[in-house]
């Protein structure tokens, strides 16, 4: 299987709206453009899950309904993607999977849910009202500009354990209040962007494919 790039979608058949389905054909594409074999497993309620059987993991967006449902599902998940982030394993979390990745999500109607908690970042929620729009961010790690759309009720914050995945230039952002944006530990990014996030932004896509070869050959 080295020449094959294993794609994990989590819970894809639950969170899969604002288009975000539309990072896996573009983490697919750059991987066969490098030369590799493509394989994408769904991963969703009470499916088995080892963390050593994927090179990505994409953790996509939805809505409060299907986030309740998962946060129950995916306590089961927590020390095999610890593991999975710890050593390295590339992961992009988009929006809902974003904050579930966190120590908690508080839905619009004022339920605090569990989130994995595998990362020190947690989200409020605002009361009727939400993050909508264009959104820039600047990647000072990497020099990289990334432009989107945000659309979320969440109030992230990270806490200072965690990089944001970049400057807001101009939108919301996390919070609207400290400029960070998504979130960046090791080789796992968490991001508010849909639009989705890696069609608008060739290189942040090419850089996570060449990230999961990085780690499968080493
Ligand atoms: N339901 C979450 C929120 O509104 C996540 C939304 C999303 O994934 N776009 O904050």
């Amino acid at each position: 299987m080295t020449n094959t790039i294993r794609i994990c979608h989590l819970y894809g058949n639950l969170l899969n709206t604002y288009g975000d389905n539309g990072n896996l054909l573009m983490i697919q594409y750059y991987a066969r453009e490098k030369g590799y074999q493509v394989e994408t497993t769904m991963v969703s309620l009470e499916d088995p899950f080892n963390a050593d059987d994927f090179d990505i993991i994409f953790f996509g967006g939805g809505q409060d309904f299907e986030q309740k449902i998962i946060a129950k599902d995916c306590q089961r998940l927590i020390p095999e993607i610890k593991r999975y982030i710890e050593q390295n394993g590339v992961l992009l979390a988009i929006c809902g999977g974003f904050q579930l990745l966190g120590q908690y999500y508080t839905t619009a109607d004022g339920e605090q849910i569990k989130g994995l908690g595998v990362l020190p970042h947690y989200t409020e929620r605002q009361i009727n009202s939400r993050f909508i729009g264009d959104i820039e961010i600047y990647d000072e790690i990497n020099q990289q500009t990334y432009y989107g759309f945000e659309n979320h009720n969440g109030v992230t914050y990270l806490t200072d354990a965690l990089e944001p995945l970049g400057k807001v230039i101009t939108g919301y952002g996390n919070n609207n209040q400290d400029k960070t944006e998504g979130m960046h530990y090791k080789n796992t990014f968490g991001s508010y962007f849909h639009g989705p996030l890696l069609v608008r932004n060739e290189w942040l896509a090419r850089h996570l494919v060449d990230l999961a070869i990085e780690q499968k050959n080493k």
